[in-house]
């Protein structure tokens, strides 16, 4: 496996990078750059940076994802040339199948809410992907965009064997692998080891718990901390081992009801449910002031690492996650009317716009 990765990132085994072409869609996935969160940094006294995979040519954290799950596949000869991708997804992992799966001559199918924003939609049909549109219901209904995904794959595979491959970002573990073997080594690396938090949300718990087990097996005093929005009952879950939710988000991709196989066994020693209210005025004050423009989740992910680095004090460096960008959000999070329907704080400059 280190030396797929070592291959997929234009890296020999050796660690020196012969050339700076890059082979396809799949070598330009991760390695993005660590950058420094300063309004993050400064209130608190600490060292806030943050991983930005919006960078990554789909434009989310989950191209890895989709390259690992893809990667795991072929590799198990699930997914071969002629094999149709099914998922179930919120929009950014559909658009990750899809764009590596056209690099790798694969079709899509996807199944998503229909209450998520309408540019990863267009996204997902610009870049084609066979796009189903369901009601976004709870995972206990069988009516479920995981579950209907699930069964399009079945019913595929029974009528022509090894048609179909259902991804199951949910509860396929290939998913945390990739991100304990890419995601977490570069955060490792980057800060020489220097780092004393790491927070993120959940959607799958993918990222979190791949990021965290890659750190604590090398430091475990590492804290690992879980950023939820409103509305999640995972918070609940880390701090009480129940599962109770409270409140809604505006967020996306974010957030479960249920202890997924990628969840299950986390190594997070603290959890916060966040709301609205804090999370998203730090995402327009990020675009300002920074010039960082970001999604619902990268908010609460920030809004995460500020409580982190208070709890633990000035002096210390916390490390989390941009997702994705706000331009995958533009008519939600950067639109006055509809966060004052929300409630949520409109800053002035957004009403002179
Ligand atoms: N942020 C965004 C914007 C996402 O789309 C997702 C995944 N659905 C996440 C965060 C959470 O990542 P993970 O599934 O690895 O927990």
């Amino acid at each position: 496996m280190a030396e797929i990765a070592a291959t997929l990132y234009n890296r020999n085994v050796n660690g020196i990078n012969p050339t700076k072409i890059s082979e396809d869609l799949s070598a330009a996935i991760g390695h993005t750059p660590l950058i420094k969160l300063r309004h993050a940094s400064e209130v608190t006294g600490c060292q806030v940076l943050a991983k930005a995979e919006m960078l990554n040519p789909g434009g989310s954290i989950k191209d890895r994802t989709a390259l690992g799950l893809i990667l795991d596949a072929e590799s198990r000869g699930t997914l071969k040339p002629g094999t149709v991708i099914v998922e179930g997804t919120a929009g950014n992992t559909g658009i990750g199948l899809t764009l590596v799966g056209a690099s790798k001559g694969y079709r899509t199918i996807i199944f998503m809410p229909e209450t998520q924003s309408k540019e990863k939609i267009d996204t997902l049909r610009m870049s084609g992907a066979d796009v189903r549109l369901v009601p976004a219901v709870p995972y206990k209904n069988p009516s479920n965009y995981a579950h209907q995904a699930r069964r399009a794959a079945e019913a595929m595979n029974a009528a022509h064997p090894g048609s179909a491959w259902f991804a199951d970002q949910f509860d396929n573990t290939a998913n945390r692998d990739w991100h304990e073997k890419t995601t977490g080594v570069e955060i490792w690396e980057e800060t020489h080891g220097k780092i004393d938090g790491f927070v993120a949300s959940a959607g799958t718990g993918g990222t979190l718990v791949g990021v965290a087990r890659a750190l604590k097996a090398q430091n475990a005093n590492i804290k690992i901390a879980l950023s939820d929005p409103a509305g999640s009952a995972l918070a609940s879950f880390v701090e009480k081992g129940e599962l109770i939710a409270t409140g809604n988000s505006i967020s996306e991709g974010i957030g479960s009801s249920r202890v997924t196989a990628n969840f299950a066994d986390a190594p997070i020693d603290l959890a916060w449910s966040i709301p609205d209210t804090e999370s998203v005025p730090l995402i327009h004050r990020l675009v300002r002031e920074e010039g960082w423009c970001v999604g619902g989740s990268s908010g609460v992910n920030i809004a995460g690492a500020i409580r982190l680095a208070r709890m633990l004090g000035p002096g210390h460096t916390i490390v989390t996650i941009l997702a994705d960008a706000g331009t995958r959000y533009q008519a939600k999070l950067f639109n006055a009317a509809f966060l004052r329907e929300k409630e949520i704080p409109v800053p002035d400059w957004m009403n002179a716009v």
